[in-house]
């Protein structure tokens, strides 16, 4: 649950993911997607001082959730550099580039560059250890500040199975249990906060399941583009019902009511349950009684952070994702001194291989090399804000 207050110090006059109070200040905004807590302060009645950036997906999921919006709301293209004037100075500018954040449908992160800054925020990512390099827009520049997706900044979540093989495993649950008949059905049990719509496109996508969604849930999925064709509001037709935690409520539900003679297979798609999860584990455990549950993230976990940091090696690190706790934000801290260090010991073995392979270079050449000659472009992080 993002807590980045919305401000990059950098750069005051834009606002990212928070559109309440202070932020309101702001005069260009940017959303990176479209869950819950990047989207507070949105609503159908505000009136936003300035353009709303954001991806096309983004762009399709707000105007339908938020028509007020429709002539705030500008699409970046991915990938592309843009460049936007403050239209309180005309003559301060900056230049924005989007890339995918691989976390939900739209998301992006934002790279945003000022005459003598460059800031990454990173917005929710999932990126396994060979994705970043898709992208070398993020290994060929120097970060002088990263907002990073610290969800999983924790030694309790070492790794996650790649989100591929967590879908597969619901594909197959859902398969063996539905192709018994049509009074099998599958109920998804999501977080209260997040929609699943990779789960709901993949199940259309490998078996043409439709989900249906409780009523009061539904704009979660509806709004994305290619969900409509995933779903079906009849709960009759659907084979899988996604489904608010709190199943043990579900005979308070009048729609399940109506489905009460079906037999239901229950599966649980969750990353905060699989503390210490390694890959010689199993992806899902048999709860009994048709209960699974399944090891799921679109967050990364601490093994594809530390690739990340280490791939990106940012000056500044500034966390999106804060404990409430003291005793697990000092966990946090202590977790992250030990990557930087890392790091930076690594940064360092690297800078004496580079000073011996050129020694031996400079052998040949009987030239004398001095160790300050070797410019290193891409410092290690120096510190952490909390
Ligand atoms: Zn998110």
């Amino acid at each position: 649950m993002s807590t980045f207050n919305g401000l990059i110090d950098e750069i005051p006059f834009i606002s990212v993911d928070r559109f309440e109070k202070h932020n309101l200040h702001s005069s260009l905004f940017f959303l990176s997607h479209c869950h819950y807590d990047h989207m507070i302060g949105l609503n159908r009645d505000l009136i936003l001082p300035g353009k709303l950036y954001c991806s096309e997906i983004s762009s399709i999921f707000l105007k339908k959730q938020f028509p007020n919006l429709e002539q705030s709301i500008e699409i970046l293209d991915l990938e592309v550099p843009t460049v936007l004037f403050n239209p309180k100075e005309s003559d301060t500018k900056i230049v924005v580039t989007t890339i995918p954040a691989l976390h939900c449908p739209g998301s992006v992160m934002f790279i945003f560059e000022t005459q003598n800054k460059r800031i990454l925020y990173t917005g929710d990512f999932r990126y396994s250890e060979t994705a970043i390099n898709k992208y070398p827009i993020l290994l060929n520049k120097t970060f002088d500040v990263i907002h990073l997706d610290s969800t999983f900044l924790s030694d309790n979540y070492c790794d996650f199975p790649p989100q591929s093989e967590s879908l597969r495993i619901i594909c197959e649950l859902t398969k063996t249990w539905i192709e018994r008949g049509s009074e099998y059905k599958v109920i998804i049990e999501t977080p209260a906060q997040y929609g699943l719509e990779c789960v709901v496109r993949e199940l259309y996508k490998k078996l043409k399941v439709l989900c249906s969604v409780e009523e009061r849930h539904l704009e979660k999925y509806l709004y994305f583009p290619e969900m409509d064709r995933c779903l079906s509001n009849d709960i009759n037709l659907s084979s899988v019902i996604i489904k608010q935690k709190n199943f043990s409520n579900r005979n308070k539900s009048a729609n399940l009511e109506k489905l009460k003679k079906c037999n239901y297979r229950i599966l649980k798609p969750t990353a905060i349950y699989w503390r210490n999860w390694s890959n010689n584990k199993p992806i899902y455990v048999h709860e009994g009684n048709e209960v699974y549950r399944i090891a799921f993230s679109n967050h990364c976990s601490l093994k594809e952070l530390k690739n990340f940091l280490h791939m990106t090696k940012p000056k500044e690190l500034k966390l999106n994702v804060l404990p409430s706790d003291s005793l697990s934000r000092q966990r946090m801290e202590n977790t992250l001194d030990l990557i930087l260090k890392n790091i930076q010991e690594k940064e360092e073995n690297e800078k004496e291989d580079y000073i011996y392979c050129l020694n031996n270079i400079q052998k040949i050449k009987n030239t004398p090399i001095k160790k300050n000659d070797i410019h290193i472009q891409n410092l290690p992080p120096k510190r952490i804000k909390f």
